[in-house]
């Protein structure tokens, strides 16, 4: 026998770990600066370190009271109910339950194209179609209720994230009311806030008093830096009251990543320090990198790279953002191609720490250079910060005062 009918399925393709590159390039580790995944280049809270660790001695029992403190405190932090509290595993497993609970098989869920590709594939899992609106390169994917509506026809999911990945751009406030206020009842706006520690616009979290067919997910994938524990949650309508017990797995979330989530959202300063750091190499690269990028608001940035010409040894690099990763990955820095979200004439580089992202800025101009990257400017490629100290302070260097080219 075979398994249903997967062709519509594309395979979710990950960025590389760094084991992996390493063995791949004969490197240790540590000789690799990885900035493909979106991950926490501080590592994770010393305190969520020593919340696991402790964890890990009662790991024969299932995990049940650290599933309800955590609940407790992400309802406190954000003044709701704890019933309108889906922790999962990863937000990726949110968004899982919020399929489970609202597709019927055939129904339709409008995605962002660009955008992030787990959308579709849990709209597919759950036997439901999926439809795209596009953000467009020419206003700089700005994102708007417009735009979502141009291809709004009923559906019953919307999916906008914000910040969103991989352009970094937001979804303003005013538009998102716009948007609930223009859809039909039945539709669930589903606010994707991943990145939303990174950002100072406030969580649509705060709008869920005022609109029933609201969700936000949120993780602790990236400002917490527990991408390893998978831990994230939604925040649903309170009119869901119990669904919760009706659709999720059980014990899905694990006991070490919950009590290492409850206490990394104690620990202020470290996403703190994460945050800045992101604002300090979002600037750093949009000045000195010598192609265009997008003024984005999440832990990495967007730059166009257009087209280049490759000399035909890069057998895997089909598309000019692969030709780009795959050169400066020989170089040692590692970057997302952007195809698999709709983009190949890009790529993705997250911030790293500062001693991280000056190596990638310097890499990069030199693979553009090498690679004769269309929008590559080599006036437009700045000098290496003089003041590089190779540590990384969180606070303290000078921040970059000139704008990004917002292509
Ligand atoms: C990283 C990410 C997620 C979720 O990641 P998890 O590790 O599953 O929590 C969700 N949406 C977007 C846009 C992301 O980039």
């Amino acid at each position: 026998m075979q398994p249903r009918d997967l062709s519509a399925h594309a395979p979710y393709v990950p960025g590389k770990g760094i084991e992996e590159v390493a063995r791949e390039l004969g490197v240790e580790p540590d000789e690799l600066v990885k900035l493909s995944s979106n991950e926490n280049p501080h590592g994770p809270s010393p305190a969520a370190v020593e919340a696991a660790q402790s964890a890990a001695e009662g790991v024969h029992h299932y995990p049940k009271a650290s599933h309800t403190d955590l609940t407790a405190a992400v309802a406190d932090r954000w003044d709701v109910t704890p019933e309108q509290v889906w922790v999962s595993p990863g937000a990726d497993g949110s968004l899982d339950y919020v399929s489970r609970a609202v597709l019927e098989p055939g129904q339709e869920v409008l995605v962002p194209e660009p955008g992030f590709a787990y959308y579709s594939m849990s709209t597919r899992y759950h036997h439901g179609e999926v439809t795209t609106y596009e953000l467009h390169e020419a206003d700089g994917f700005q994102q708007d209720a417009a735009t979502v509506l141009s291809a709004y026809d009923g559906q019953r999911i919307v999916y906008v994230t914000s910040p969103h990945n991989p352009t970094g751009t937001e979804f303003p406030r005013e538009e998102l009311r716009e948007l609930l206020a223009a859809v039909d009842d039945d539709t669930l706006v589903a606010v994707d806030e991943a990145y939303g520690e990174y950002t100072d616009r406030p969580s649509a979290a705060e709008l869920l008093d005022e609109y029933d067919n609201l969700a936000v997910t949120r993780t602790f994938s990236k400002a917490y830096g527990l991408a390893g524990l998978r831990i994230g949650y939604a925040l649903v309508p309170a009119s869901w009251g119990e669904v919760y017990a009706q659709i999720n797995t059980p014990f899905a979330a694990n006991k070490v990543g919950l009590r290492a989530a409850l206490a990394a959202l104690d620990d202020d300063d470290h996403v703190e320090q994460s945050v800045e750091t992101a604002a300090w190499a979002r600037e750093y690269m949009a000045e000195r990198l010598g192609v265009p990028t997008v003024d984005g608001a999440g832990n990495f940035l967007l730059a166009a790279v257009g087209g280049v010409e490759t000399d035909g040894t890069d057998v895997d690099a089909e598309t000019p953002g692969a030709a780009v990763a795959a050169a400066a990955k020989r170089r040692g820095v590692i970057v997302r191609a952007t195809g698999s979200f709709g983009l190949p004439e890009h790529v993705r580089i997250s911030c790293g720490t500062r001693e991280e992202t000056r190596t990638a800025v310097e890499t990069l101009n030199d693979v553009f250079a090498e690679l004769g990257a269309a929008a590559f400017d080599p006036d437009a490629a700045g000098p290496p910060d003089a003041a590089a100290d190779g540590g990384d302070p969180s606070t303290g260097d000078e921040t970059p005062q000139t704008e990004g080219d917002a292509s």
